[in-house]
């Protein structure tokens, strides 16, 4: 392949956003993947599309996000759902930030209404009454299929826009050329561009590792589960709750936030990172997460393989108090891992023609589509002079 503008390393949401902004500006992109598909945290994940729990710049990103998955929607099966987000509190304390978000949310023109406990039982009633004090709704955001998205998305790119996409392609090298940048592949080919950007996820070791391993980056592993299909109960749209609001960034801006107590409850399950989420695939299982134990990327391995049923325990019982359906009726569990940094991305020029952007944490789906765009251009300024 010849006279390529652009190569993206890594084709998760992160890498496969920046390549369909690029190609929407007329660049000539090569994708390239080093497994079969990918398989990692864009596939793994509950397909929340949420810009409300976000601080304020990635707000904006995730609310262009909902922008452009609608557009591409609307031309293309992503499998993008218009059910809306609804934070569901179940004390005191998590309802009076809930109306504190409402008010910022509502100034800054973000459509949401806050339901009393009737509303929110009457709207969702397979809720357990015990557990619900109110709700914030957000009508306007989406859910996707995390298992089906990205796989779309690249066929997508590579009918419309001529995206090039390679797979089973590790990148092992990267360097500088006359005017450029080039790859080379495990398998010894090279290719050339104008600038390579690498969105390698929670890969440091194959490219750059001095610098990535060195980073403050730090790998979260997550636990999740899926039940068996439950067609007969209806809970549309993404569902967060009590210690989502006590985690999320956009209430940790809110007034109240730092008196918030901790009961006495939810001692063990913040001692493993948990926060209960629920979001109805389109066969009608739900997933149901999620933990977080952390470790920095040079000691990514020490997050082990496995799978602690403790962890999913707690998890269910948590759940358990929140709906009335089955949860323990599960067909799948797995476990999923993001790298994250406290500058909320990692944002490295290695030279002008060579960039890496990874470390996006837990809100890569929600705001990809809308930090490539931007990101795009910062990168290839050239393209918005004209
Ligand atoms: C369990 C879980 C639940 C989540 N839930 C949500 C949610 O509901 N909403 C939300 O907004 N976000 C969620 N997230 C976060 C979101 O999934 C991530 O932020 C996002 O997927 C990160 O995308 P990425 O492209 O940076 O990384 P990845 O998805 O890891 O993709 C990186 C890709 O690069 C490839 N690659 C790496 N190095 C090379 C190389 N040298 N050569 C070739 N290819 C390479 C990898 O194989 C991989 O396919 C969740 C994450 C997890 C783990």
């Amino acid at each position: 392949m010849n006279n390529i503008d652009l190569i993206v390393v890594g084709s998760g949401v992160m890498g496969t956003f920046h390549a369909y902004h690029a190609a929407r500006l007329g660049q000539r992109v090569l994708l390239v993947e080093k497994d079969a598909k990918p398989v990692q945290a864009t596939v793994r994940n509950f397909g929340q599309v949420v810009p409300s729990g976000l601080g304020e710049r990635w707000f904006g990103y995730g609310r262009r996000s909902l922008e452009i998955y609608r557009d591409i929607q609307q031309e293309y099966d992503l499998t993008v759902r218009q059910n809306g987000s609804v934070y569901i509190a179940s004390d005191e304390e998590e309802w009076q930030l809930l109306n504190e978000l409402y008010d910022r949310r509502r100034a800054e023109h973000y459509p949401c209404h806050l339901l009393s406990k009737t509303q929110t039982l009457a709207k969702y009633p397979v809720l357990q009454a015990g557990y619900v004090r109110g709700a914030l709704f957000f009508p306007e955001e989406l859910s996707v299929e995390p298992d089906q998205l990205i796989y779309r998305l690249i066929r997508y790119l590579t009918n419309k826009y001529n995206v090039t996409y390679l797979t089973n392609a590790p990148v092992i090298d990267c360097y500088p050329t006359t005017g450029g940048a080039g790859i080379t592949l495990s398998d010894k080919r090279t290719f050339r561009a104008r600038k390579v950007l690498i969105c390698n996820g929670s890969e440091s070791r194959l490219l750059f590792p001095d610098l990535l391993l060195n980073s403050d980056l730090v790998v979260s592993k997550l636990q999740m589960m899926q039940t068996v299909p439950m067609p007969q109960v209806s809970l549309p749209g993404n569902i967060l709750t009590g210690l989502s609001i006590r985690r999320y960034e956009s209430f940790t801006g809110c007034a109240s936030y730092a008196q918030l107590s901790t009961p006495d409850h939810y001692a063990e399950l913040k001692k493993w990172g948990i926060h209960i989420l629920f979001k109805q695939a389109l066969d009608g299982s739900f997933i149901i997460g999620d933990s977080h134990e952390y470790a920095p990327a040079a000691q990514a391995e020490d997050l082990d393989f496995q799978i602690r049923d403790y962890i999913n325990q707690l998890i269910l019982t948590e759940a358990q108090r929140i709906v009335q359906f089955p949860v323990q009726a599960i067909q799948k569990t797995w476990a999923g891992f993001y790298a994250q940094t406290k500058q909320e991305i990692l944002e490295h020029d290695v030279n002008d023609n060579i960039h890496i952007i990874t470390g996006i944490g837990g809100k890569g789906m929600t705001s990809c589509a809308g930090y490539a765009e931007q990101s795009i251009r910062r990168l290839l300024p050239e393209l918005y002079t004209a």
